[in-house]
């Protein structure tokens, strides 16, 4: 089976990620350390430098020319976000600095005001700490109590087990569409069908779902949604919340200041509407509009064929690493992405990671961001290749050939 579709020229899609042609301690690199943060296409790094040659201004506060081409280009990226998720309305948009501030805006600005003692916020085994950690918080100032969804052995979601956990105290779930260590995409309609019937908001974290394949959050049937940008192929510092409107609507502000007011007095203070009213201070507007042509860039490509070239290298992958003595994967469910976390008996993934990167290869080890999901596989640590559709076939057999030279040096 050809790995590309013969419409998809994979040679002329890498050169225009510029990085990709680098070299890394004398080696061509092999980037599979994309589920960390993905290269950026010329587009986006363009878009970047353009903004800043030509039409670099604040957002909504001049009226002059440069000010309102920059508003007009920030909103135009959270334009393409709406579109990008399937949202109803821009308006269901907030622009965040990624996953974990939108993740926190929920937390404090929905949650916060609603949460009594002896409340439970339901979060499955596989989460990262952004999508842990905010509710913790929370559960430790109010009093609530954090449960925690089983998952199965080879990486899937104990949905029973889950479903159990609801009750007249749930008040939120949170879950991870894609896990960024065990690759697994979670059946997030499926729970949302649940926790609706049930009146309980669905947080989806989309971090690691939208760099694979297209989400749309109504059909999904959630009630908010985060990504982050820089994993979209865009730069860092963006992402967006996306939330059903009459939630957002209720929520209160969580950061206060500039841009998210109507009008500020000593004697009381009125708040902007949503999207707004979540966007206090000066936003990363040059990223918003790299990320609004990564966007742009990666809808114009053929994404099923994307897709399919992606899934072919992973499943060349792990077949190339069930042929280790000693492997250990974490994380084998049917569904899943081209991200594959594993151990090699005998050899120290941080050690591993090391001496690949003398080979040029970056990949990631450690316990990324989900320390309760190693200690649940009873681990300390994993070596993670996550790769992107920009990755090719003798990239993945020159880093099989790389891993069983380090291994024997260790
Ligand atoms: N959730 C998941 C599943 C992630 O993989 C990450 C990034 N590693 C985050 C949340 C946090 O994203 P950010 O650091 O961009 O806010």
């Amino acid at each position: 089976m050809p790995l590309a579709k013969p419409h998809m020229d994979l040679h002329a899609l890498r050169q225009q990620f510029p990085i990709l042609a680098r070299e890394v301690h004398g080696n061509p690199l092999i980037y599979f350390d994309n589920a960390n943060t993905a290269q950026k296409p010329a587009a986006a790094i363009a878009a970047v430098d353009d903004f800043y040659r030509r039409h670099n201004a604040n957002v909504a506060r001049a009226v002059h020319t440069l000010s309102e081409e920059a508003t007009t280009l920030y909103e135009e990226a959270r334009a393409k976000v709406a579109a990008l998720i399937g949202a109803a309305s821009a308006n269901e948009v907030v622009l965040t600095t990624g996953t974990t501030l939108a993740i926190n805006l929920v937390a404090q600005g929905w949650l916060r005001p609603r949460l009594q003692p002896g409340d439970e916020i339901v979060v499955s085994h596989m989460e990262h700490h952004a999508n842990i950690v905010p509710w913790q918080l929370l559960c430790a100032e109010r009093g609530a109590h954090l449960k925690v969804a089983p998952i199965h052995d080879d990486g899937t979601l104990d949905l029973p087990g889950l479903l159990a956990l609801l009750g007249p105290r749930t008040r939120l779930v949170g879950l991870a569409h894609v896990s960024n260590v065990l690759g697994s995409i979670n059946p997030v309609a499926e729970v949302a069908r649940h926790t609706r019937a049930a009146g309980i908001p669905l947080l989806v974290d989309g971090s690691q779902a939208l760099p694979h394949f297209p989400v749309d959050v109504q059909a999904l049937g959630c009630d908010f949604y985060a990504f982050t940008g820089h994993k979209l192929f865009a730069p860092t510092g963006t992402g967006a919340l996306w939330g059903r409107y009459e939630l957002l609507d209720a929520m209160s502000p969580v950061i206060g200041g500039g841009e998210m007011i109507e009008s500020v007095s000593f004697e009381g203070t009125i708040y902007a509407a949503p999207p707004r009213r979540f966007e206090a201070g000066t936003p990363n507007i040059a990223g918003f509009v790299g990320l609004a042509a990564a966007i742009d860039w990666l809808r114009a490509q053929d994404q099923p064929a994307l897709r399919a070239h992606e899934d072919a290298l992973g499943e060349r992958l792990r077949a190339g690493l069930r042929g280790f003595p000693g492997i250990r994967f974490i994380g084998e469910a049917a569904q899943r992405v081209s991200v594959a976390s594993f151990l090699l008996e005998g050899a120290h993934a941080t050690d591993l990671a090391v001496l690949l990167d003398l080979e040029g290869i970056a990949v990631r080890s450690g316990q990324h961001c989900a320390h309760p999901l190693l200690q649940r596989y009873g681990v300390g640590a994993t070596l993670r290749a996550s790769l992107a559709f920009y990755n090719t076939a003798d990239e993945v057999d020159r880093f099989l050939a790389a891993l069983e030279k380090v291994r024997g040096m260790l």
